[in-house]
């Protein structure tokens, strides 16, 4: 089979136009992230970057029936507001942006909508699905990528036994894997850093987290969770669409 582009993004208007006036393009992934503080040593945009490169992936699997639009880049960020760099909207510009996406998929035909999350902060989002579905009177549900992950599937992939954990080994192996380019780890000296980090169990996870990162990430380990994710994902939308 053929695969072609599926991100929205860098398809043109006739391209867009063709694809759905043959019958293609009745679904679409909206990945939704955040831009906040990964530890010393990770990028800002992990959540983000994870979750397009699921939903592209998994875009890509059922080509032609799925689109993937722009990522939503800023998430629920307010508790690492302490971390210079992290941005974060309020829950009602959150929500009222993916809404407008969701809605303007709407008035283009699109039936199936899935919101795939990469950063735990925007689970608020979850809660607004059945006024969506009712406003809108379409198919749309919200997902974490990570859902894909048993308990037992985690224990015996992530050593530190921490599963999902923010900026700890899962995130940094997934990036290994996925962007290498997003750790930094020259230069990276956390006791010299002095962090005074306000939140007592954020001070006792972060340092928790640094360490498990360096010692336990590995790019295999994130490899084998981002094709778990990736088929996951792409089985829940064939189910929706009954591809
Ligand atoms: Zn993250």
């Amino acid at each position: 089979m053929k695969i072609g582009e599926v991100r929205l993004w860098k398809l043109t208007r006739r391209m867009v136009r063709e694809a759905m006036s043959a019958g293609h393009f009745k679904g679409a992934i909206i990945p939704t992230g955040s831009t906040e503080q990964h530890n010393e040593y990770l990028a800002m945009e992990h959540d983000t970057a994870s979750a397009l490169h699921i939903a592209y992936h998994a875009a890509v699997d059922l080509y032609p029936h799925v689109l993937v639009t722009p990522p939503v880049p800023v998430g629920l960020s307010e508790h690492w507001m302490d971390f210079p760099g992290s941005l974060t909207l309020k829950p009602e510009t959150f929500i009222a942006v993916v809404y407008d996406i969701c809605d303007s998929l709407k008035r283009h035909g699109i039936e199936h909508i899935l919101i795939v999350n990469g950063h735990a902060g925007n689970g608020p989002l979850r809660h607004e699905m059945a006024d969506f579905n009712e406003k809108l009177g379409i198919d749309i549900e919200f997902c974490c990528y990570w859902e894909a992950y048993s308990k037992e599937y985690m224990d015996r992939i992530v050593g530190s036994g921490k599963g999902v954990a923010h900026a700890a080994e899962f995130e940094t192996s997934f990036g290994y894997a996925a962007f290498p380019e997003n750790a930094h780890w020259e230069e990276v000296d956390y006791e010299k850093a002095d962090l005074k980090i306000k939140s007592e169990s954020y001070a006792k996870e972060d340092p928790a987290a640094f360490a498990e990162s360096r010692d336990l990430a590995m790019a295999h380990k994130g490899r084998v969770m981002i094709n778990e994710a990736i088929n996951w994902v792409a089985e829940k939308m064939a189910t929706k669409m009954n591809l």
